[in-house]
């Protein structure tokens, strides 16, 4: 019959417009004040579950970050921010491993011998050429560089603001801890395990 398609696509957008209600409903008027996107809800709503229509409210709301999001990269750090103790050796794997080679290290030298040192003096990574393939994350053998959750950083400079340096790069273990917790607890368990097996070969 004529008009049936209109109608027909009509009562897909009005199914959709009414459950987004009914999610609400379910899930007990956490709408007000602004609690729709609660880390308890989230989950469900982002799911294959989820019905009707969910709009982001951005920058007024913003989503949590799944786990596995990754942005740019950042380098981990021990210790406090006067006194980082970054994890990184300038090894140089992440940058020979960066698809579009992005990743600029220089090692820092003894001020005494001269002789290289298990460490960077400089760290750059220029994250509009970055990907966010997270191969230097992948790469990397002592767990000195991941992937940062970070999205929001856009700015009107467009020459060097954009090309992070290892003070910009840095961040503690505990913020690592905090955005990639499972992440995290793997391989502190992984480094446990292994702490344990050579503590036993000695002993
Ligand atoms: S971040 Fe990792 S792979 Fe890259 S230079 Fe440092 S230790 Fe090596
Ligand atoms: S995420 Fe990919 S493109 Fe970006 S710095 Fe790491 S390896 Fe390079």
């Amino acid at each position: 019959m004529y008009g049936m398609g209109v109608l027909k696509g009509l009562s897909v957008t009005l199914k959709h417009f009414v459950n987004t209600y009914l999610d609400d409903f379910k899930y007990g008027f956490l709408w007000i004040g602004n609690k729709r996107y609660t880390t308890e809800v989230l989950p469900k709503r982002q799911s294959a579950e989820a019905r009707g229509i969910f709009t982001v409210q951005y920058p007024e709301e913003v989503l949590k970050p799944q786990e596995r999001f990754r942005f740019v990269p950042f380098l981990v750090y021990e210790g406090s921010d006067e006194n980082r103790e970054y994890r990184c050796t300038a090894c140089g794997i992440c940058s020979k491993a960066c698809p579009p080679q992005c990743i600029w290290i220089v090692r820092a030298n003894d001020p005494e011998t001269g002789r290289p040192l298990r460490k960077p003096a400089e760290f750059y990574v220029d994250i509009d050429i970055c990907m966010n393939c997270g191969s230097c994350a992948e790469f990397c053998p002592f767990d000195a560089i991941k992937m940062d959750h970070d999205f929001e950083l856009a700015d009107y400079d467009r020459t060097l603001s954009h090309i992070h340096d290892i003070q910009r790069l840095g961040k503690p273990v505990e913020y690592y801890a905090r955005i990639r917790p499972s992440y995290h607890a793997s391989e502190q368990a992984e480094i446990l395990a292994k702490a344990d097996k050579s503590a036993r070969a000695k002993g």
